[in-house]
Parts: C-alpha cells; structure tokens; sequence
C-alpha cells in the first residue's frame, strides 16, 4: 500500500515539534512532565484527535490517546517517556535545553531518549489520520511521566490505575535501536527482554580506633577481602535459547572462518570453553549471565582514624527466568563472611517477550522493506524501561526506535551534545507509520 507523502516536509514538521518538546525542561527529578504532556495533547487536539491528560499530581501527568481501528484485534500501543535525565550545560555545545535545529540535526536532552522517538511515534499516529488509513487494530499513544526515575508517576501508576485506557496486545517502546556501520555492518535491533536489576547494599561493622594501632576487626579490611572475593566470581554462563538465536546470528554477520566455527560455539559446553573470552566483549557477557558490578565503597572520614563501618553497593543484573531470592544465596556464599550484613536496596524483576511472535515478524517486514542492508538481531537488553510494566499483563512488548543511528549519537544519550539526525526522524517515522498501517 503507498501513500501520498510528502517525506521531506514530514520531517521538517516533526523536527520543529520534536525542538519546541525539548525546550520543555523535564529532568526528573522532579519531572514536571504536566506542561508536557498538554503540549502533546494540544497538537493532537488540532487534528481532531481526543486525547486523555490523565493527572498524577498538580505538576505530573501521562498523556494517552487512541485511534480507532477497523477490526477488534488486539491494540497496537506506541510508548515513550516525557521526562529527561539532566545536563550539564557548560560541557555542551548547544544549550541542553534550547531544541536547536543545525547541521542536520535537532539538539537537546532528550533528542534520543525519549523526546525524538515519542515525535516519530506521534507523526506516525498523526499521519494515519491525515492519510486516511483505517487499521486492523486500534493505535493507542502514550506518553509517559517518570521513566528515568523507576515509573511510580509513570508507566507503572498508569498500568495500575488506567489500565482500561491503555489495555494493549503489542507494545513498541524504546530499549532497542538500529546502529550504522558496526563491525560493517547496519545492525536494527529490536529488545524482546530485559535483565533486571538487583541493587544491594553491604554494610560491614567494627570497632573504631586510631590508624596508628591497628585493630582485629577493621570493617574495611573485611569489606576488602569480600568485594575481592565478588570481583574474583564467575557467575555462571546461563544460554537462554533466545540468547542463543542472536549469537548464531551474529556468527553469520562475521566473515570466514568465523562464520563457520560460530555455530559450534553456541552450545554449552563449548561455549564454556570460550568463558575467559566471551567475558572481554561486555556486550555478549552480559546476555550470557547474571552479572555483579562493585559502585560503590564509602569509608571512612580520616586518613588516621580506622571507621567503625564500611558500605559498598553492588549493581547487580539478573536474567530473564533467574530467581533473586537464589541469587541472594549464591552471593551469601561467595561472600563467606556472615557478619557481613546484605540489604536489598531495588529490585525489578527481568521481564521477557516470546521473540519470535507475529508481532516480530511484522516488525522484521517493515525495518526490512525500509532499511534492506541492515541486519534484524532481536536482542535481550541489559537495562529495563517501562516496558516491563506491560509485559507483567500480558502484552507483548519490543523495545526499538526503528532508525539507524551513528555511533556518536547513540553515545550522546544521557551524556553531551545529545542530537538526532533528520535522517533518523524520517526513517523512523516512516517505520512506525507502516508498522501501524500494516499490522
Ligand atoms: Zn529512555
């Protein structure tokens, strides 16, 4: 089906809304995604659409709204997140929050995460309008307060106190991106789960003294000797068989012999062989195991006085079908000293999506009808995002911004100079759009 569309003006279009979005400021904390939110429904109110503010506080609100479909499948939902991680204005070379539009490029926080992807969802949504397209199922948009900061104003309360307004069947969200040019090759890659991270605080006690005689239980020498212990650990290689499927895709994206040895190291055994190596690409490790990172020690106050306590935490991340309070155990062990005490300080379960659905598929059809050099690597995402919310009743949801991102702007996110390219605006409207006409 072809659609008369002007592309080029779509994309100026969605430029200039996605530079006046990001001169809203909404770093959360403390969010005030409200004045975001009403921006949001005040264009989709001038296209006769009828959106739903739905207010959290006097300051926070989520923003949904649906488009009728012709048949009663399953709703299709288009998500993204209002508020911003914050920025440090002088580090960059554009005012953080000015939306500027130079070089080929829409600058600001937010620009990829999540400002840039919830325009592209929006003129996709605006568009079936303008182009008359009635879809099989109903397009639900919803712009969300809170994910930055764990979803209590967000995703979470919404699933919880609206789920009617935004019951769906398919979520496409953010968490996966296409990326230009790496290892040669044009990568999209959709996330169909994600770990779940497990922060925990240790805390290790004794008795305060001066530095120049040392004392038998310092707290720092017994948190040296377990965080050694921890760093030490190998936790074991658990090969989910989705995890499997993306590494014999990645085999066949490599060249000659590498190809060929690929499908014989994806099974268990001989992959853990491969352990010392695999651990080097901090990509492929984390999707093969539960992980620990040490984040924090804090001790101390003088260079000669011994302190009565030391803290560490432990950024902990653990696979889809992994049970904390095992983990829990395991790290009991590895720490081997029971007067160290273990407090869990967060826990979000992982979360998984069937990777091969129609839902999948369709997705596959679209990014490859679109970007056809580009490799479709459905992958499982270290991190989590709201998608979780949704999987927890059922949905299916992907996490991709379906356009292919240049090394530098992928660094940008949550770091300086963030910018999306008009390139990426388009491609990305472009998918969205024949993905919700065609599903
Ligand atoms: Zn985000």
């Amino acid at each position: 089906m072809e659609h008369e569309i002007n592309w080029k003006q779509i994309t100026e279009e969605a430029a200039s809304t996605l530079s006046s979005y990001i001169k809203i400021n909404t770093t959360n904390p403390p969010g005030n995604e409200r004045e975001a939110a009403e921006f949001l429904a005040g264009i989709l109110r001038r296209e006769s659409f009828e959106p739903e503010v739905l207010r959290f506080n006097d300051r926070r609100s989520n923003l949904v709204c649906r488009f009728k479909g012709s048949g009663s499948d399953k709703p299709l939902l288009l998500l993204s997140h209002m508020d911003v991680v914050g920025a440090v204005a002088s580090d960059w070379e554009v005012a953080p929050f000015s939306g500027a539009i130079k070089g080929g490029y829409v600058w600001g926080r937010g620009a990829i995460d999540c400002k840039g992807p919830g325009v592209m969802e929006l003129m996709a949504f605006l568009m079936l309008k303008r182009a008359g397209v009635t879809p099989k199922r109903d397009i639900l948009l919803l712009a969300n307060a809170d994910e930055e900061a764990g979803g209590g104003a967000g995703a979470a309360w919404v699933v919880e106190n609206h789920w009617d307004k935004v019951a769906a069947g398919f979520v496409l969200n953010e968490g996966g991106v296409g990326i230009s040019g790496t290892y040669g090759h044009d990568l999209m890659m959709p996330c169909f789960g994600e770990k779940g991270p497990l922060w925990i605080q240790l805390k290790a006690r004794g008795e305060s003294g001066h530095g120049s005689m040392p004392t038998p239980d310092n707290p720092n020498n017994r948190m040296a000797a377990a965080l050694a212990r921890i760093a030490r650990y190998d936790t074991r290689i658990k090969l989910m068989p989705e995890v499997r499927d993306v590494l014999l895709t990645i085999g066949k994206t490599m060249k000659f012999p590498a190809s060929l040895i690929a499908p014989l190291v994806v099974n268990g055994p001989v992959l853990n062989v491969f352990r010392k190596r695999l651990n080097r690409s901090r990509k492929i490790n984390a999707i093969l195991r539960n992980t620990i990172s040490i984040t924090n020690i804090r001790a101390g106050f003088k260079e000669n006085v011994i302190p009565s306590e030391c803290d560490a935490v432990l950024d902990c991340r653990l696979l889809p079908g992994e049970d904390k309070d095992g983990f829990l155990e395991e790290l009991k062990g590895v720490i081997a000293d029971p007067d160290i005490e273990m407090k869990v300080m967060q826990y979000h379960s992982p979360s998984l999506s069937p990777a091969s659905d129609g839902f999948m598929q369709a997705l596959r059809k679209v990014v490859s009808r679109n970007n056809p050099d580009a490799v479709f690597l459905p992958m499982l995402a270290p991190g989590y995002t709201d998608s979780r919310f949704f999987r927890e009743k059922g949905a299916i949801a992907y996490g991709l911004v379906p356009c292919l991102f240049a090394q530098e702007e992928i660094d940008s996110m949550h770091g300086t100079n963030e910018r999306i390219s008009m390139r990426c605006l388009e491609d990305g409207i472009r998918n969205i759009f024949d993905m919700c006409a065609g599903f």
